[in-house]
């Protein structure tokens, strides 16, 4: 067994550096689940912005050494980091394009870390990639993408009939209180929960945690 393998320390300082919303105990929440999961098949994230979850997962997938994280995303931002929204980062604006396109960010930290052949990018909307998933059962999907009702219910139900059992479905920005943030993943996080399929591991700051039984 390999759950008390640690990250490389650059590996973790390099993920600390990277834009996003996730927190480093998140971080190392999700990677230490995704040690155990990369046993039992590829990890599959649903919203890589600029990679700083890919770091954490890619690099437990490198250290189970078997299967790879499949990272997708459109790389052109989520409502509300458009121009003029609550979560613009101009530093992530193509202006000769004029739209954001997060995946050249998303590339160079996943090469700075050392784990090209472990994160695999898919850039594309997360449901119509599931659409034509071979099939393949997957060891862990991580539901970060668009974050109303609408597409979080739509990513659960695309990507975790996949799962398989003994392998996690986790969600972030799992707020129980509204006054900490938006509900769509909670709810949705409430309706797996209340389906026998899945076991509750926990709510670990916002990251929520399901296993298949
Ligand atoms: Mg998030």
């Amino acid at each position: 067994m390999t759950s008390h393998a640690s990250m490389r320390a650059d590996v973790q300082s390099l993920a600390a550096g990277v834009k996003g919303f996730l927190s480093t105990m998140e971080g190392l929440q999700l990677f230490h689940l995704a040690l155990a999961a990369a046993q039992l098949g590829p990890c599959v994230e649903i919203g890589s912005y600029c990679g700083k979850s890919a770091l954490f997962l890619g690099e437990a997938c490198r250290i189970a050494g078997r299967a790879a994280l499949f990272s997708i995303d459109h790389h052109r931002g989520s409502e509300e980091q458009q121009r003029g929204a609550e979560y613009f980062d101009a530093d992530l604006f193509d202006a000769r394009r004029a739209r954001v396109d997060t995946l050249p960010h998303f590339l160079e930290n996943v090469c700075r870390a050392g784990l090209e052949d472990w994160v695999i990018p898919v850039v594309g909307r997360s449901t119509q990639v599931a659409r034509s998933w071979p099939g393949a059962q997957i060891g862990l999907v991580f539901i970060d993408g668009g974050h109303s009702q609408q597409d979080v219910d739509a990513d659960y139900r695309a990507w975790s009939p996949w799962i398989v059992s003994g392998g996690f479905l986790c969600f972030h920005d799992v707020y129980p209180d509204p006054a900490d943030g938006g509900q769509a993943p909670y709810l949705t996080f409430l309706e797996a929960q209340a389906a026998d399929r899945w076991r509750t591991i926990g709510i670990f700051e916002s990251l929520g945690v399901l296993q298949r039984r």
